[in-house]
């Protein structure tokens, strides 16, 4: 490998994230437990969220409002306004929780931050991803913060560009395999998947990778052993 920067996403790659919007959507289900049963919710609450994708991009402000409409949409607008305001407030905490960074990750950082640039290549709310970011302490690591609005080959391409390194001088590592995976094979860099143990329904893909540039691990520390 001829391998020049290393991108790491951010969400259940480097820190918790899916957990704590899992439990918030089983809150948002108990305030409207009235009104649906939690199957019919959740996928009321899934189809709205990815209607609203391409209206909002990723992060929690749009997944508040496609609570907000959802809430709207499944009790025929009755909802009551004290629920409205407790949905926001749930979305909130979200905005408020801890970061926990996931096991390996600081030891991968350090062992290879001499060698090669690092970066953080994610996706969701400017505000909140650079927030958490600072929370973590792992700022200094990087080289460059990508926020992206979508994971794409073309802003993956872009990234490339702005890091003035060809396609297959780029390593991502990430959970996702089709936003962190799948694009960057796609315009000829290398991709490890670290899989994490929950990933949100509209991340999940079928296909099977074989792809020489591709390799999927379990414990992100055997990265130090690869590259
Ligand atoms: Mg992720």
């Amino acid at each position: 490998m001829s391998i020049k920067v290393i991108a790491f996403d951010a969400d259940d790659t480097l820190w918790v994230n899916e957990p704590y919007f899992r439990r918030t959507e089983e809150e948002f289900y108990k305030l409207l437990n009235e009104f649906l049963q939690q199957h019919a919710l959740e996928r009321e609450l899934l189809k709205t969220e990815i209607g609203n994708l391409k209206l909002y991009g990723y992060g929690v402000k749009g997944f508040i409002l496609s609570m907000i409409e959802t809430a709207l949409t499944v009790t025929n607008n009755t909802i009551p306004a004290e629920i409205i305001g407790q949905i926001i407030n749930l979305g909130k905490a979200l905005l408020d929780e801890p970061i926990e960074l996931l096991d390996g990750v600081e030891e991968v950082l350090s062992g290879l931050k001499e060698r090669y640039h690092l970066v953080v290549a994610t996706k969701g709310d400017l505000l909140d991803q650079e927030r958490k970011l600072k929370k973590s302490g792992l700022s200094h690591y990087f080289h460059h913060i990508e926020i992206m609005s979508e994971k794409d080959d073309a802003n993956y391409l872009k990234l490339v560009k702005h890091l003035d390194i060809q396609p297959d001088e780029l390593l991502m590592i990430g959970n996702s395999l089709k936003s962190d995976i799948m694009p960057v094979l796609n315009i000829g860099g290398s991709a490890i998947h670290v899989p994490y143990h929950i990933t949100w329904a509209h991340e999940q893909i079928e296909d099977t990778i074989d792809n020489e540039k591709f390799e999927s691990i379990v414990s992100i520390r055997e990265i130090l052993e690869m590259v």
